[in-house]
């Protein structure tokens, strides 16, 4: 059989521990005996970013920003402990943390969906994608204890004009907080939410409080409909989908009586909150895909789950473990479809929608890692678990 041709190189960023295994499991036995495989390859593993001084993961987002794919796999955010394992210069911060910053992007996440493992919200058919905002608001807010006295907010602009507002007078003690964000980076979220759900094909829901936060919350609520009357609106009506605003609390009973395929945007702490409980109500992190979208439609996909060191130091002893590689083999067909997608190549985007098929039919006939086999139940099928490698070998004989 002749392998599939790339024009266009995926940026590859290697990672650790037991997904740094599963990736070249998942590169040799899914992906390069089918397609001639075309990357450009970061070695993001702890090593060898204490090695470059951390350079390799800015590198890494460079040429994402070139190319406009890249596929990551899971890294080691190091802390004291990290530090001393691998004897580092210094104690990196995260690489998503610098990835993030570096292509100004949104977070979308999206649970895989098998028959056989019902989520904890039965009517949900069909994937919810939360879209999380990941700068400002609480999580850069200033807060401070009050004892009795007046707390003012206070706002100098460029030309030295004070504006004060009471925000409270304290006759006992309390606490106050101020907090902010950008327009420049509320309408980046706008724009990676609309160009995610138009390659989706899903409707977009949006929620903020903006009955009762009408200056903060309706800024993002105002930002969000210029950005999508101006610029989107003709484009979602062509792909037939919806954009809908509403309030978050509208959303949230909407949302459990929904079937699902939906794409939901949150503010930063709503995003938080809410996709540990879509996740946990779909099963699994382990079967839940994570993409970063920035505005000008650049893509980086990765599994939610980090690098799984309790199996990882089971491998290293020589034993087999039964870690489910799915959210890393849907990181690699996202983003071979997306490569495919840009470079207008079928035979690449039908390879993706096959390696995805293959995975989730495996698990539906009854193969898979262990982590799955106490969710499983389907008449007729007896859950059978199987390690990382039998697993992926299954897969393998489907596509
Ligand atoms: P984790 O790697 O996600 O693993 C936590 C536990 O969840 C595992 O011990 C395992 O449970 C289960 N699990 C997660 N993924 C699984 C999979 N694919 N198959 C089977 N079980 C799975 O989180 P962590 O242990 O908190 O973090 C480990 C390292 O990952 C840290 O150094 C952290 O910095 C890094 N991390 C990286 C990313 C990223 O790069 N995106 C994200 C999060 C964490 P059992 O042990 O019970 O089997
Ligand atoms: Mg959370």
């Amino acid at each position: 059989m002749e392998k599939i041709k790339m024009t266009t190189p995926l940026v590859e960023m290697d990672g650790d521990e037991m997904t740094r295994i599963l990736w070249q499991w998942i590169k040799d036995i899914l992906i390069c005996p089918f397609v001639d495989l075309k990357t450009e390859y970061y070695d993001l593993g702890l090593k060898n970013r204490d090695l470059t001084d951390d350079k390799v993961t800015s590198d890494s987002a460079i040429a994402t920003k070139k190319y406009g794919v890249a596929v990551k796999c899971a890294t080691i955010t190091p802390n004291a402990q990290r530090v001393e394992e691998y004897s580092l210069k210094k104690m990196y911060k995260s690489p998503n943390g610098t990835i993030r910053a570096m292509l100004d992007g949104t977070v979308f996440r999206a649970p895989i969906i098998v028959d056989g493992i019902t989520p904890y919200i039965p009517t949900w058919k069909k994937p919810i994608v939360i879209a999380r905002h990941a700068y400002g608001d609480v999580y850069k807010a200033v807060d401070g204890k009050a004892g009795v006295g007046k707390a003012v907010l206070s706002y100098k602009d460029e030309n030295g004009a004070l504006v004060e507002k009471e925000v409270f007078d304290f006759k006992d003690g309390g606490v106050v907080m101020a907090m902010h964000n950008t327009d420049k980076s509320i309408e980046s979220f706008a724009r990676a939410c609309f160009n995610y759900a138009l390659s989706m094909r899903l409707p977009l829901w949006f929620s903020t409080k903006d009955t009762i936060s009408k200056v903060y919350d309706g800024d993002f609520k105002t930002i969000f409909e210029s950005v999508y009357q101006n610029d989107y609106k003709e484009k979602f009506e062509k792909a037939g989908i919806e954009y809908m605003y509403t309030l978050i609390d509208d959303v949230v009973a909407r949302i459990v009586r929904s079937e699902g395929g939906i794409v939901w945007a949150c503010k930063n702490y709503d995003g938080d909150v809410m996709s540990d409980m879509v996740a946990t109500a779909y099963g699994s992190l382990a079967m839940m895909t994570s993409v970063l979208v920035s505005p000008d439609g650049i893509y980086e996909y990765e599994a939610a789950h980090g690098t799984v060191t309790r199996h990882y130091y089971k491998y290293i002893k020589g034993e087999e473990t039964s870690t489910n590689p799915v959210a890393t083999i849907f990181a690699w067909s996202g983003a071979l479809r997306k490569r495919g997608e840009l470079d207008k190549n079928s035979e690449l985007m039908d390879f993706a929608d096959r390696l995805e098929k293959a995975t989730i039919t495996t698990i539906e006939s009854g193969e898979m890692t262990g982590d799955l086999v106490g969710l499983f139940k389907k008449d007729g099928v007896t859950p059978k678990k199987l390690c990382s490698k039998e697993f992926l070998q299954a897969i393998a004989t489907r596509i």
